[in-house]
């Protein structure tokens, strides 16, 4: 098969994607930071293991067990949150063809220090958000400014100074654009609300310049889900004011050099990430309020599973004690490097510098 550079390049930069990934995950299973659930991600769940090949070049491990933990597992995360990324672009994109109206994100977030428990900022500020959903303000600003739709995202950042930043993304579709005052005038009705809230709930008073922030949400599908492990940029969209994203945080585990420039032990960020874990554990990443059944419309619209569907080139079997040793061995990622690089006879070839024979891979279709 022929390889230009441009796809080695796209391989390499994929494959450097991939390490950090698979390197984040070591470090926080060997540091006990995670459930065995998600330790136990990647584990064989037959007797052989399907390694496949796309048409883009990308390969695919299938027949092996994913935990799904859309917090905990930078592996399955990165998955998912690619997934729903590529949704609300489109999603996004759908709305503006359709309706020639606008897309707001709006940013909510409460009073903290850090005395407040990470616990304790999650329950109340989704408490305060439930009751803004169905409060009389947000009935009044869907009838006004033609709210058909919203998607809500979570999302923690954490400093040294002030402990644990818990804020709220929310994107409202409307089937309209607003003017400059239009848009005062709803930012405002809604930090009167957000403000009420948040005390009723026993969080502290939050002022308007923090509490509520209106930004323009056309372009938001990898800013919504902040996390999202951008494979173009392996340092994502940075936290402001010595806050760290745990993205940031996470790549940390995989590099503590990097802690030399600031003040905070590699222990704290084990203990930062730890309580994350197990504070996000079973919240849901993004919820759609969608009444109208607008997001299922737009992604037919848009003929989204075409979109998803690749064709594979070709594919491979291997024998579970192949990955049981590659995978003991660290060098899951390289295996898949290697077979997007040299394809199957450079697997073969590499699979045998570890002492496998042949007779432990077949090839499945070409
Ligand atoms: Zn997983």
């Amino acid at each position: 098969m022929d390889i230009t550079l441009s796809v080695i390049y796209e391989v390499k930069k994929i494959s450097d994607y991939r390490n950090l990934i698979y390197s984040i995950k070591k470090n926080q299973d060997d540091f006990n930071l995670v459930s065995d659930r998600v330790k136990n991600c990647g584990n064989i769940s037959s007797n052989t293991v399907n390694l496949e090949k796309y048409s883009n070049n990308r390969s695919k491990l299938s027949n092996i067990y994913h935990c799904g933990n859309v917090w905990g597992c930078p592996i399955c995360s990165a998955k998912i949150i690619r997934t729903r990324q590529n949704e609300i672009q489109i999603i996004n994109s759908e709305h503006i063809k359709q309706t020639n109206g606008s897309i707001l994100l709006v940013t909510l977030t409460v009073r903290h220090n850090k005395s407040n428990s990470l616990k304790y900022l999650l329950d109340n500020i989704l408490k305060a958000f439930k009751k803004l959903k169905q409060s009389r303000t947000i009935k009044d600003l869907k009838e006004k400014f033609g709210i058909k739709l919203s998607c809500r995202s979570l999302e923690t950042t954490w400093g040294k100074s002030n402990g644990y930043h818990v804020h709220i993304h929310n994107l409202f579709y409307l089937d309209k654009k607003l003017l400059d005052r239009d848009l005062d005038n709803f930012k405002s009705c809604l930090y009167n609300c957000w403000f009420r809230l948040c005390k009723n709930v026993g969080l502290g008073s939050i002022s308007e310049e923090y509490g509520v922030n209106i930004l323009d949400g056309i372009n938001t599908d990898k800013y919504i889900i902040k996390y999202g492990l951008i494979k173009d940029n392996l340092v994502n969209k940075k936290a402001k004011n010595g806050n760290f994203t745990i993205w940031e945080l996470q790549n940390f585990l995989a590099n503590p050099k990097l802690l030399d420039s600031y003040d905070i032990t590699l222990d704290c960020v084990k203990l930062v990430l730890k309580t994350y874990f197990k504070c996000f554990f079973g919240k849901k990443l993004l919820t759609w309020s969608d009444t109208n059944k607008l997001k299922a419309k737009y992604l037919k619209d848009s003929k989204m599973d075409k979109f998803r569907k690749r064709d594979i080139i070709n594919s491979v079997l291997i024998d579970k004690s192949i990955y049981k040793k590659i995978r003991s061995l660290n060098k899951i990622n390289e295996m898949l490097t290697i077979y997007e690089l040299k394809d199957i006879e450079g697997l073969h070839e590499y699979l045998k510098g570890f002492g496998f024979d042949n007779e432990l891979i077949s090839i499945q279709s070409n």
